[in-house]
Order: structure tokens, then C-alpha cells, then sequence
């Protein structure tokens, strides 16, 4: 059983410009159009238009060191896959070097909301469908692992990063699909059961203070975390290992050399004898083939001001991370202080800027917790997710480049997880297989990496939602 995505749990969907407003952290203090405030600002004063997460963990200020001219292994994005298929070079014993256009961890691993899942968005049944029921259900069980993983990957490593199996309420926006999910639950695959209750309207309040669901489902495996705090334990171990991280350095172009690969950057080139590619929802003309395999979709997400304790006692009282059952998801959850809620979600058609989601994600927060209407937005941010046409992470080798990618706005915990694998299969480890190897990564006619699909497709779904409703 498996919860439908963060941004959107469906077919073809987004365009490619990058968030903006990051490094600025003022907007206006009042916002056009507004609903909520009659005369106020929906945004504190010191709003920020940048990660909350990044309050307590800055982006690093690593040391400036000149790029190799030759590696074992370039990895080329630093966020979780790409780190985590580095700590396994590196540690063994091949000589790595990790690029980041930007900071590193600039992308979606510190930006995410910290909820972790078990990833795999396609059901046992469309899997069968698909692959037949013995890769079906290797399949479902490579999301299992991907959520054990990330406990234990926290644990052995000693990483302090507010990891909890916090338990996800999944509410239901409809009578129907509230019946739907208990169909689901009752008819669970054997032998790849989840720990799964399901919660009656008459007993939400005790997981939600809300009425805003004809009640929902409770995945109580599933997790929370910091995802900048992991991210940093995950990039002080690969440097510990070795490794060395270059952040603002753009890989340019990758091009055949001996038995191995050139990787060109502004400042040259790097010889190395396996290249892994990391990219996710950022994905671009350096590898086309994959860049015509991802759709990138902004996910948008916002931090409150502090809210009285009494008040988070009542609209958490289980301190659970929250989804719903659109198609075009809202998730939230408090902040690990227990002070703030982060709630997150996709609130335009096209793609606009944290200014404008801003005020639209706290709308449909006061849709859920109407007292919170005077509670205003501290941070505002968005990053790039990576959907894929079949809905299902990838993994593997394409023109000698390993890559893993295309987590469907579900990466928290599965990036670390198959850059792990990715970084063994480097190795040649036997480890490193996974259900995914060998799977077709497929594009369609037209698609370069554009989604010119993407508006009409959310607002499509948003309809279906409303109307649903
Ligand atoms: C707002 C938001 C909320 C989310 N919430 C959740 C959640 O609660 N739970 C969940 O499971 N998932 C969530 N996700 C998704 C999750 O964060 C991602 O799936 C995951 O972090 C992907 O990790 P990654 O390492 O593959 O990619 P990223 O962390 O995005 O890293 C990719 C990196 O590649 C770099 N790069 C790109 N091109 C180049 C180049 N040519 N040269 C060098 N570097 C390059 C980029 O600068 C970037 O730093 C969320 C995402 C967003 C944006």
C-alpha cells in the first residue's frame, strides 16, 4: 500500500525555470490579492524566501579546492542520491569527486518537507499489470527497504537529523475515497502488508484537529526527519571518506575517453573512469537522454511562524506527518520543534514564484486549521521534483552512465537509498542490484524536457479534485 505523490500522484505533467527570490529575504510585505488579512501581510517582516530547514543548517561553506584532473568517479548533483552514491565509492576506495552546479545540497534534498514513505507511487496490481507479480512485488518491496534504509543508514552512521517513525495520517477529501482506502487496506498483497489502521471520521480528531477529511488512513511506519540535518550527516561522512565536493561547478558536457569519461566544467575537465549522474528534477542538456525521461515539477511549500504550543497540541496532537488523497497533494507536518507547521503542495498551473505560492498554501492551510488564519508564512520556498511517465523511480546504465532519478516528488527517503545502490553497482558489489535494474525508462513523442503538458494537466487534476469534493 501506497501513498499517491506529494505534487501530483498522475500521468505526464511541468517547465524548467528555476525557483526564484532565493537569497532575496524580504517580499513586500503586503501581497495583491491576498484574501486572508484584510489590511495585513500574510508574511512576517524577515520572511524568507529560502528553506526553513536552512535556518538551522546553512548551505556549507566548503573549502575552495581546485578540481582534479582526474577521478575514479565524478558524481555530478550533490544531494542525497549523488552523496550516497559517493560515500560507497569513496569508502571503497575509489578516488571521488562530487559537482554541484550550485551549494552543495542546493536541490530538492534540503528543501523537501522531511516525510518519508515508502516511495513506490504504482499499486501491487498496476505493477502486475506491467511487469508480472514476481517483479511486482519485488518492486513494492524495494519501497519497504528504501524506508527501513534510511532508519538504519541514520542509526550505524550516528546522524542527529530528528529522524522519528512518526506515523502519516492520509486523509480522505471524499466519502468515497475514503471507502476506497479501506478497500485498499483490506486487500493488502500477502506478504507485503504495512502497518495500516484505518481512522473513521468520528475519530480523526484524535490524529488531526481538523474535520476538513471524511476520515483516513494511518501508515504508522512511516517517518520524519530533518531533511537539512541529514543532508549535512550525509555530507560530512563523504568527505570523512575522502571524497571531494565541489560545489559551483557546473558539469558542461561528458564525452567518451579511453574506456572511460571526459567531464567538462567551466574551469576544464576531469578523466574519470565512471561518471554517475545525479540530477533528479534538475536534469538538463548534459544528459539528454535522461533529460527526455524526467519531468521536472516545482513542489512549493511554506514555513509558519510560530504557533502557541496549546494551539499545535490540539491541530497535532499526534505530531504525525499529514497527505491527502488528491491528485494534487497537500502534505504538511510541524516543524521538529513542535513550534511551526511546513505545508507544502502545488498551487498553480504553471510555474510561479514562492511570493505568489505563498499566500495560496496558506489559504489551503486555513481551508484544514481555520484558526490559524492570523498565523503568518516565515519562510517560502519551492524546488524542482523529478516525475517520470510510468510514475516509478529508475535506475541504471545508459551510454556507460550510471544514473538513479525520477522519484516522483517521493525522494526523501529512496534517493539515499538507490544512490546507495547505485554507488555499489559502481563498485561491481552484487549488493547494488536492485528491483529496478533493467526496467524501460520511457519518454514520449515530443517531449524534450519541456513539459508544455504540464499546466493543462494540473489543472485538469485540480478540477477532478474540486469536483470530487
Ligand atoms: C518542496 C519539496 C518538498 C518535498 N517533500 C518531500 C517529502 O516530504 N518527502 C519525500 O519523500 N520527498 C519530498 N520531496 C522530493 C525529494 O526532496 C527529492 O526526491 C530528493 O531530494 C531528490 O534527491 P536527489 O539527490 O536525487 O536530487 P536533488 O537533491 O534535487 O539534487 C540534484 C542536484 O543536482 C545538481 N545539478 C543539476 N545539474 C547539474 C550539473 N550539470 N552539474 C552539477 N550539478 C548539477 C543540482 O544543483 C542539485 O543540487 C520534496 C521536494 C520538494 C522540492
Amino acid at each position: 500500500m501506497e501513498v499517491p505523490g506529494f505534487v501530483l500522484a498522475a500521468e505526464p505533467l511541468p517547465p524548467t525555470p528555476l525557483p526564484q527570490g532565493e537569497g532575496e529575504n524580504i517580499v513586500p510585505t503586503r501581497i495583491e490579492g491576498c484574501r486572508n488579512f484584510m489590511n495585513d501581510s500574510l508574511f512576517t517582516e524577515d520572511v524568507k524566501l529560502a528553506p526553513y530547514w536552512w535556518d538551522h543548517v546553512p548551505r556549507p561553506s566548503l573549502p575552495v579546492v581546485a578540481p582534479p584532473a582526474t577521478a575514479d568517479v565524478v558524481v555530478i548533483g550533490s544531494g542525497y542520491t549523488g552523496l550516497c552514491a559517493a560515500l560507497q565509492t569513496a569508502r571503497g576506495g575509489r578516488a571521488t569527486v562530487v559537482l554541484d552546479a550550485e551549494d552543495a545540497g542546493w536541490g530538492c534534498s534540503t528543501r523537501n518537507g522531511g516525510q518519508i514513505s515508502t516511495s513506490v507511487k504504482p499499486d501491487f496490481a498496476t505493477l502486475t499489470h506491467r511487469f508480472g507479480a514476481d517483479r511486482a512485488r519485488r518492486i513494492i518491496k524495494e519501497g519497504q527497504n528504501s524506508l527501513a534504509w534510511v532508519a538504519s543508514f541514520v542509526a550505524e552512521e550516528g546522524i542527529d537529523c530528528d529522524f522519528r517513525i512518526a506515523g502519516r495520517f492520509h486523509g480522505a477529501h471524499t466519502p468515497a475515497q475514503y471507502e476506497a482506502l479501506g478497500r485498499r487496506i483490506a486487500t493488502q498483497p500477502n506478504g507485503l502488508e504495512v502497518e495500516a489502521h484505518m481512522v473513521p471520521r468520528t475519530e480523526q480528531r484524535r490524529e488531526l484537529g481538523t474535520d476538513a477529511y471524511f476520515g483516513g488512513v494511518l501508515f504508522s511506519q512511516h517517518a520524519s526527519v530533518d531533511p537539512g540535518r541529514l543532508h549535512q550527516g550525509m555530507l560530512d561522512r563523504v568527505l570523512a571518506a575522502g571524497a571531494t565536493m565541489i560545489p559551483h561547478c557546473a558539469a558542461t558536457a561528458i564525452g567518451r575517453e579511453g574506456g572511460g569519461f571526459r567531464v567538462e566544467h567551466a574551469g576544464g575537465s576531469i578523466a574519470a573512469r565512471n561518471v554517475v549522474v545525479a540530477t533528479n528534477g534538475y536534469t538538463g542538456a548534459l544528459t539528454p537522454w535522461l533529460r527526455r525521461r524526467v519531468i521536472p515539477i516545482g513542489s512549493y511549500i511554506i514555513a509558519t511562524e510560530p504557533i502557541p504550543r496549546e494551539t499545535m497540541a490540539r491541530l497535532m496532537p499526534r505530531d504525525r506527518v499529514v497527505s491527502d488523497t488528491r491528485k494534487v497533494v497537500y502534505y504538511y507536518r510541524a516543524s521538529p520543534d513542535g513550534q511551526s507547521i511546513l505545508f507544502g503542495g502545488r498551487v498553480s498551473h504553471d510555474e510561479t514564484d514562492p511570493k505568489v505560492s505563498g499566500p495560496r498554501l496558506h489559504a489551503e492551510m486555513i481551508r484544514i486549521f481555520p484558526e490559524l488564519a492570523r498565523v503568518r508564512i516565515s519562510h517560502s520556498w519551492a524546488g524542482f521534483v523529478a516525475y517520470t511517465f510510468d510514475e516509478m523511480m529508475h535506475v541504471g546504465v545508459q551510454d556507460g552512465l550510471y544514473y538513479a532519478m525520477g522519484y516522483c516528488g517521493s525522494g526523501a527517503g529512496m534517493a539515499g537509498y538507490l544512490g546507495t545502490r547505485i554507488g555499489q553497482q559502481v563498485l561491481g558489489r552484487k549488493e547494488g542490484t536492485t528491483a529496478f535494474d533493467g526496467l524501460p525508462f520511457a519518454t514520449r513523442p515530443y517531449y524534450w524536457g519541456t513539459p508544455w503538458f504540464l499546466a493543462p494537466a494540473v489543472a485538469y487534476y485540480r478540477w477532478r479534485d474540486r469536483m470530487a469534493a
